[in-house]
């Protein structure tokens, strides 16, 4: 079983029109990126995933046309759709609802929001998604401040695991020090029961991943959006293994990021930058194990 925990709901059902195609150059140092994608392009990119987890965030009301197109914000609901076409959580349980046998939703909430828990309620039971999506420095929000803790508290009440970006990104006014791994720890210490997937090993504190995946028995780290730097890719799988936590590291794409294949290919090609050297290998059985882990028996979604 291959199961993509980290994925984008597709802005588009359709093929997107090619006034709206938007390509990001500064999101991957290898090749642009077509950030503007449809159904059928991300179904396409999943393959060989049998299941896939798929989410949107929710952003500001007002910041995601400041943040995303420089255009000055107008009236926004908190969860509106950035292009205004409705709601990202219905998207996303739409999207789902096409092909439940390959798509798991996951909520996007923003803690700043006075109705979230409303909102999380509705995903929950109207709507069928089964996790929630947050990224603090996207978001602007402390993830230790007590709206926070009340989406925490309801999650683990119902078993809905979060995954929370973690690590940098290049979004200029989103906090780095909102989406530091070491607030995991601290999350889990008072969740213990909550199922936690920190995104991409926290890049670049992937070591300070590995030592809050180690302590806590429901936290995970997947390696979405890595292995396009083949050093620091390297790297943070020897920490891993040096740590002994690769069986904590679950497979993520960040589609539309990186496809699947992508994703697969360059976790087996991880030793190829010390060929030739006495630096140490990440064992080829242990790759093998993050490519076919059953991601969503660990998380509760089995
Ligand atoms: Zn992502």
């Amino acid at each position: 079983m291959i199961v993509d925990v980290h994925t984008h709901t597709p802005q588009y059902r359709d093929p997107v029109p090619p006034e709206q195609v938007v390509m990001q150059h500064a999101w991957r140092p290898d090749r642009a990126v077509k950030a503007t994608v449809c159904w059928e392009e991300y179904l396409a990119a999943q393959a060989p995933a049998e299941k896939s987890i798929v989410f949107q965030i929710a952003w500001h009301p007002g910041e995601w046309e400041d943040r995303l197109s420089g255009q000055p914000a107008g009236d926004k609901s908190w969860y509106q759709r950035p292009d205004g076409r409705g709601n990202l959580n219905d998207a996303t349980a739409t999207f789902v609802r096409a092909h439940p046998d390959r798509l798991i939703g996951f909520m996007a909430l923003h803690p700043h929001d006075a109705h979230c828990l409303d909102e999380l309620e509705r995903c929950r039971t109207e709507l069928g998604l089964r996790g929630i999506k947050l990224g603090a420095n996207y978001q602007n929000f402390d993830p230790l401040e007590p709206r926070a803790l009340a989406i925490y508290e309801r999650a683990q009440r119902y078993g809905l695991p979060i995954l929370f970006h973690q690590g940098t990104s290049p979004v200029r006014n989103a906090p780095i020090r909102f989406a530091h791994p070491l607030l995991m720890d601290e999350i889990a210490a008072r969740y213990p029961d909550l199922k936690i997937i920190m995104a991409h090993m926290g890049h670049p504190w992937q070591v300070d991943t590995c030592v809050v995946i180690r302590k806590h028995p429901n936290v995970y780290a997947d390696i979405s959006a890595t292995f396009y730097r083949p050093f620091s890719f390297w790297e943070q799988l020897i920490k891993a293994t040096e740590w002994n936590v690769l069986d904590k590291l679950l497979l993520g794409s960040d589609f539309p990021v990186a496809t699947v294949q992508e994703t697969i290919d360059g976790l087996r090609r991880v030793n190829q930058v010390v060929e030739g050297t006495r630096l140490p290998r990440v064992p080829e059985e242990a790759i093998e194990a993050i490519i076919h882990r059953d991601a969503l028996a660990l998380l509760g979604l089995g």
